[in-house]
């Protein structure tokens, strides 16, 4: 493309996404087409002549419409309730632009410097706007703060540097085994797989899964007995994720309780990291009012969060703070002679290559720094809160309607709740009407929420549950009212 070309077909892109936000309640929310439809659409093969010139994209615009939207579930729809957002916004998707347009790859400080000092920037702003402790800042000499795709990343990233800092201080290999709660994300599980610390998805001996208290959350007690049982059979406890805000319900799990077990127990002592994933709750210690739930974070090794879940930054964007930068150098360095260069040797510049699993990085800090800048704090504090003023809201008109209930307590801005069961109704029965429910309202096209199971407490069954998850970048009360008249319908029908 000419830059002629190019500039007239930018302009015709960013026209074409305004125009799909501004009619995003048009679509069904959850995609609609059965597997393979959308590829049947498309040629087997690959096009041997290119488009014919600016001309040719008349096609490309065509296909958007006829092949990919169909085939598009609409996470920016103000009616999506399901799993947890995932938000973009303008500014944000400017600086993914801006990103694409300048076109950095800055693994290291010298490979573009305004990638790296930026990023720093911006994170310690971040972490200034959280009150998260002071040790996670640049400026602590010590800690600081990193972009990684996915929280997934960041708990891989986390644990190979817990396992190296405790072989560190122990001067041997050991038996490792990592601790977190039935109710941890599966990214732990996958981060344990790829370290090589368990060997199968069942291993349970070197990822121990609690059993948590009746509101879903990580038993400090629980934790304790397990690290000495693990201890007294000659095994090496290095790494406790604990998740503010997990994925089924909401949990906040008890950090301060938590670290206090750990010195206890001589896990802090051998060198044991403690891993804080607040993925998706992260983004509400923006809002003074909810930083309560970052007590105790002074005493956790390393805390992530993403973004791209809560915090009007397009996927993907986590951040990934710790109080101990040299413990990722330590353990994930690695200086090929073709990644020399004098500014690293210099020890004067942070490398974010030696942070990370991969070794390229993309510029996302700018889309990062739009959004912290477009909105600024007050804005993104009352973005937050009218998400949470609405699950409030929602959680409200459960609790007054006779035929639901609330499943565990509204976090944040997720609500958990279901149809009671009926007297006498069996459990899978009340599960089965419950799955029914959700099943008809996300075929309808209307609105788009998922489930999860919650384990049962004090020996009663599982429990099949409906999620809202509010937090779309559009979502306004009237969604939320709307969602619920539905759901009301459809329980009578
Ligand atoms: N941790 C929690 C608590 C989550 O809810 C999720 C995803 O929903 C993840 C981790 C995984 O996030 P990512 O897709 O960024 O790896």
């Amino acid at each position: 493309l000419s830059a002629e070309e190019f500039r007239r077909l930018g302009h015709r892109v960013v026209d074409w996404v305004a125009d799909y936000w501004a009619r995003l309640e048009s679509f069904p929310v959850r995609a609609a087409v059965a597997p393979g439809e959308v590829m049947a659409k498309l040629p087997a093969h690959p096009p041997e002549e290119g488009l014919d010139g600016e001309a040719g994209w008349e096609a490309v615009f065509r296909d958007l419409e006829e092949v990919v939207l169909p085939g598009v579930t609409h996470w920016q729809s103000p009616s999506f309730f399901a799993y947890f957002p995932s938000n973009a916004s303008g500014p944000a998707v400017l600086g993914e632009l801006l990103s694409a347009g300048l076109g950095v790859q800055g693994m290291l400080w010298s490979t573009s410097p305004a990638a790296t000092e930026l990023e720093t920037r911006v994170l310690d702003w971040l972490a200034e706007l959280m009150a998260l402790p002071a040790s996670f800042r640049s400026d602590s000499g010590t800690g600081g703060g990193v972009i990684q795709g996915t929280a997934s990343e960041a708990v891989l990233v986390a644990m190979v540097a817990a396992r190296d800092r405790v072989r560190r201080v122990l001067g041997r290999d050991a038996e490792w085994v990592a601790y977190t709660s039935t109710q941890t994300h599966s990214s732990v599980l996958k981060a344990a797989l790829i370290s090589g610390v368990a060997r199968d998805v069942a291993d349970s001996v070197h990822l121990r899964q609690l059993d948590t208290d009746a509101g879903y959350a990580l038993c400090p007690d629980a934790l304790e007995r397990a690290i000495r049982e693990d201890l007294a059979a000659g095994r090496q406890p290095f790494f406790v994720c604990a998740s503010l805000g997990t994925t089924s319900s909401g949990a906040m799990d008890p950090v301060r309780s938590v670290v206090e077990v750990l010195g206890r127990t001589g896990f802090t002592a051998s060198g044991g990291w403690v891993h804080v994933d607040a993925a998706w709750a992260g983004s509400a210690l923006v809002c003074p009012e909810f930083r309560a739930l970052g007590e105790g974070l002074e005493g956790v090794d390393s805390f992530a969060f993403n973004p791209h879940k809560w915090l009007l930054t397009n996927f993907d964007c986590n951040v990934f703070y710790t109080r101990e930068r040299q413990a990722l150098l330590n353990a994930l360095s690695v200086m090929p002679e073709y990644l020399r260069n004098a500014a690293s040797a210099s020890g004067k510049v942070v490398d974010y290559r030696d942070w990370q699993v991969p070794l390229g990085r993309r510029f996302r800090a700018l889309k990062l720094w739009l959004v912290l800048r477009h909105y600024g704090a007050r804005g993104l504090r009352a973005y937050l809160r009218e998400h949470v003023r609405q699950a409030e809201l929602f959680a409200g008109w459960v609790e007054a309607d006779a035929r639901f209930e609330l499943a565990v307590p509204r976090s944040l801005s997720l609500v958990c709740f279901r149809l009671k069961p009926l007297p006498g109704e069996a459990s899978s029965d009340t599960d089965a009407r419950n799955r029914h429910l959700l099943e008809r309202l996300n075929a309808s096209g209307k609105a788009f929420l998922t489930h999860t199971v919650l384990p049962g407490v004090d020996g009663a069954p599982s429990r099949y549950v409906l999620r809202l998850a509010i937090g779309a970048t559009r979502t306004e009360e009237r969604h939320v009212r709307a969602v619920w008249e539905q759901l009301g319908a459809l329980a009578l029908s």
